[in-house]
């Protein structure tokens, strides 16, 4: 092989012409090769992009021998003549002059047809990262998380890492799960034959967080503006397309926001997010368009170009109870909305996204604002054609009393360091969770939340 640099399919298919004449040299895996006894065409892609780069072997320099092990899934080094293709469906294809075999892909390699089902695919989740699907998923997942610390760094907000090990059991957002090096066939006891978390690692309970949110105001109330941007662990036995056991969740917290404020950020972080893709991710976008979803693109820029609804929970019961539509679980002011409702008003009535806001302060976290009427709090959720609530957030009660008051009710222990926040210097403060699953779901169009992530953790599911 010659001394020539190495470069990426995507590389050569954006420079196509400048380089037309040169010798390149690329390496990638094999996707399907074909032909006839005079000329086999590869198509050879390396994950840089969705696209395949085409490389001609010309039989005249090649033997049968030489080609046999490019199969499917093999991995090869090739250089040649990049030359103006003739073929349709692509500007430029490689005339392979050298050939380097790395690994080859015997007949059993499980990705042979293009077309294996979503689901055959989630069995061989170590391997799908290899499709054009999983390849286009993948990245967006990465523009999306760089979009995502881009939008706050360039706002002034700082990533504020808060614990994923964590004592605090009041974050309330979901079960947990525990982390102990206790033998778990000898569980030490105490007097009352209780276990005695005095003697486990960090000498007491401890578990996997569920939320950053708790730290997060303890950031935000020093440095004024911060974001979390982390895994989170909930242990709900929720076998459900929109729940992960773990799933990454991003948390800004802001000091001197109210919650119109709140809002503001929200909608405008998250069509932040979507343009950054539609402009960075066009032919992986296009793809998943093409393939499963074909509304994906129309539906991401109707978000994008359209003003959030806005609406307090109270107004949107009335609207469920006065549809005459028949729910699989009944709404009555006070209720938690199911998906069914959430899905309702945003589809089905408003057909745009929705803020709810204003909730009943029973069906929402202890740390919500109370509004002036006494009952009801200021959360919004943040609601999505075919995803539901892909944010929660709220005002948080600033209120020293009010807070204690709501505390004790719960009889919640352990947050005098949280109480801190509101005995010293207290402000008014408000922040929202997203959770970054549901967002790559609602941008890649994609059914299952198992789809979106390298690694799905769900109930009785925990694969390498
Ligand atoms: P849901 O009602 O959909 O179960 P939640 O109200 O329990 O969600 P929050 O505690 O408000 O969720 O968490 C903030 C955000 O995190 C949610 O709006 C959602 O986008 C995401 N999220 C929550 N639970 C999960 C989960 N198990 N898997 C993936 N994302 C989740
Ligand atoms: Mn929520």
């Amino acid at each position: 092989m010659d001394d020539i640099r190495r470069k990426t399919v995507k590389a050569v298919l954006s420079e196509g012409a400048a380089l037309a004449g040169t010798k390149v040299d690329v390496k990638g895996w094999v996707r399907t090769r074909r032909g006839n006894k005079n000329v086999q065409f590869v198509a050879l892609n390396d994950g840089s992009t969705i696209n395949n780069l085409q490389i001609v072997f010309d039989l005249s320099k090649f033997s049968d021998s030489e080609l046999k092990p490019i199969t499917t899934g093999s991995s090869i080094h090739v250089q040649g003549e990049l030359v103006a293709s003739q073929g349709a469906g692509q500007s430029v294809e490689v005339q392979a002059e050298e050939l380097e075999v790395y690994g080859t892909a015997p007949g059993d390699y499980p990705l042979q047809k293009k077309g294996h089902t979503l689901e055959f695919l989630r069995e061989k989740a170590h391997l799908r990262p290899r499709t054009n699907t999983f390849g286009a998923i993948l990245r967006i997942r990465h523009a999306l998380a760089f979009a995502i610390h881009k939008f706050f760094n360039d706002k002034g907000f700082y990533y504020f890492h808060t614990p994923l090990i964590t004592a605090s059991d009041c974050e309330g957002a979901g079960a947990q799960f525990q982390v102990t090096t206790l033998p778990l066939a000898d569980l030490p006891k105490d007097e009352e034959g209780r276990v005695d978390y005095s003697q486990d690692f960090f000498g007491k309970l401890a578990s996997l967080t569920v939320s950053g949110q708790l730290e997060g105001e303890l950031g935000a109330t020093a440095l004024g503006l911060i974001y979390t941007f982390g895994p989170t662990f909930r242990a709900e036995n929720s076998n459900t397309p929109r729940h992960l056991s773990e799933f990454w969740m991003i948390e800004p917290e802001m000091a001197f926001y109210e919650i119109a404020d709140n809002m503001d950020l929200a909608e405008e972080f998250i069509k932040y997010c979507i343009s950054y893709a539609l402009e960075h991710c066009a032919d992986d976008i296009r793809f998943l368009n093409d393939h499963f979803d074909k509304e994906l693109i129309d539906r991401l820029k109707f978000v994008i170009d359209n003003d959030f609804v806005r609406l307090p929970y109270t107004e949107g019961v009335k609207i469920l109870e006065e549809s005459g539509k028949k729910f699989e679980f009944p709404v009555y002011w006070g209720v938690d909305l199911a998906s069914e409702h959430e899905r309702f008003l945003v589809e089905e009535h408003f057909k745009k996204p929705v803020i709810l806001t204003d909730y009943p302060k029973e069906i929402k976290a202890f740390y919500m604002k109370l509004n002036d009427d006494g009952k009801t709090v200021r959360a919004m959720d943040v609601l999505f054609p075919k995803i539901g609530e892909i944010i929660g957030g709220s005002q948080r009660e600033e209120n020293l009393e009010k807070l204690q008051k709501r505390v004790d009710e719960l009889g919640l222990t352990g947050m005098d360091w949280y109480m801190d926040t509101r005995r010293y210097g207290t402000v008014p403060h408000s922040g929202f969770g997203l959770g970054f699953e549901r967002l790559v779901l609602f941008v890649t169009g994609m059914q299952n939340i198992r789809d979106v992530i390298p690694f799905p953790r769900y109930p009785n599911n925990c694969e390498f």
